[in-house]
């Protein structure tokens, strides 16, 4: 398909605008090509790697304001290995689920297995949101702090419910573009390679004094759980600024030097003004734009880091991503399986509100060209 060929002077610095993996910051790579260097292709039981897990994790601690208690644990496969992990080692009976997208649907389904009772999965169609509600019996509530392949956000609001019932959070996609308080949850998890410009394959935990003291009470329980999956295994090892397996040490470097760039810019403050500066700037182009409209209807909901904007029949989204990717700009494309006429835009904190702004004239230009 022949694609608008955009002007120079309207291009974004960088062209990525995808929700995962998402945009690394070229002066980051860079730093992983020189310091990063000395510690790739060495070991990871030595100092130098033991080092930088303990530097992360002081900085997730210093990054979400963990009061004293709260531990950072990690371990390898990403979070979709975190879901089947909290399967094992942090539900003890029911869960339940808010879902309003993909990945809240993909931990519910994970929660489904024989040694626990079938989940409370609270499910509510794609742009909407659907709120946690107190059940007897239910020791784990979990949901997505931003839906990302819906760009729904939901508050991290601890759940009044039975006594040592945990609000678990997937916070993948929030991590690191969002503020809230770490108080209100007693497990934020999250993979680094999205609001945290990293790379995929590990998974960290920030863990409040009862979700540790769940995870040691299941371990000691006799239930069989894989040592891989192990949350237990993960703690004790994160206490030791290591993995049971060997981690992905450029992960670890990106993701070392993002958080220090956050913290350097004001933390995670700033880091929400970011995001909402530049998902303001899209959701108000949106309103104010003939053939487009913010997929998810209550402002309340719409996410700052993930903005999905709907298109008027007319104008094909599929056809202005394709051709906004012949121009370099890439992964504007929607979630796949929402199946909608629509654009889905990461407005991480590692992408420049410039770029945003450069983008909309991309979208804009595209547009006026591709349907006439
Ligand atoms: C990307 C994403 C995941 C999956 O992360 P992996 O590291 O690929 O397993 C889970 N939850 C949310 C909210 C995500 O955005």
């Amino acid at each position: 398909m022949p694609h608008v060929e955009l002007p120079r002077d309207i291009l974004p610095s960088d062209g990525r605008f995808g929700c995962g993996p998402a945009k690394i910051r070229t002066e980051h790579i860079e730093a992983l090509a020189g310091p990063g260097s000395v510690i790739l292709g060495t070991s990871h039981r030595q100092r130098p790697v033991k080092d930088l897990v303990g530097r992360v994790r002081a900085r997730m601690t210093d990054l979400f304001r963990a009061p004293a208690g709260y531990e950072v644990i990690l371990g390898n496969g990403g979070s979709t290995a975190f879901w089947d992990a909290a399967a094992f080692g942090l539900i003890e009976t029911r869960s339940q689920h808010l879902v309003f997208g993909e990945f809240g649907g993909k931990f519910a389904a994970a929660a489904k297995t024989p040694w626990l009772q079938p989940p409370d999965v609270r499910e509510v169609a794609g742009g909407m949101r659907t709120a946690p509600e107190p059940v007897e019996g239910i020791d784990v509530y979990a949901w997505p702090h931003n839906e990302t392949s819906t760009g729904v956000s939901a508050p991290v609001t601890r759940v009044d419910g039975d006594a040592g019932a945990l609000t678990v959070i997937d916070a993948t996609s929030a991590a690191g573009g969002i503020d809230f308080s770490i108080h209100e949850a007693d497990v934020y998890y999250f993979a680094p390679q999205k609001n945290l410009g990293s790379d995929g394959g590990l998974w960290f935990a920030l863990v409040s004094p009862a979700a540790v003291e769940r995870i040691e009470r299941i371990a000691a329980s006799g239930r069989y759980i894989p040592e891989f999956l192990s949350l237990k295994n993960a703690l004790d090892n994160s206490r030791l600024n290591q993995t049971l397996n060997t981690p992905a040490l450029a992960t670890l470097f990106l993701l070392n030097e993002q958080l220090a760039w956050i913290s350097r810019n004001g933390g995670l403050q700033w880091a929400d003004a970011r995001t909402r500066e530049s998902s303001r700037a899209l959701y108000a182009w949106a309103d104010a734009t003939e053939f487009a409209t913010p997929f998810v209807a209550d402002p309340a909901d719409r996410s700052q880091v993930v903005v999905t904007i709907d298109f008027e029949e007319s104008v094909d989204a599929a056809a202005v991503a394709a051709s906004l990717r012949a121009n370099g700009i890439v992964d504007t494309e929607p979630y796949r399986k929402l199946g909608r006429n629509q654009l889905r835009v990461a407005t991480f904190v590692s992408i420049d509100p410039e770029d945003v702004r450069q983008l909309i004239r991309c979208i804009d230009y595209t547009v006026e060209r591709i349907t006439v």
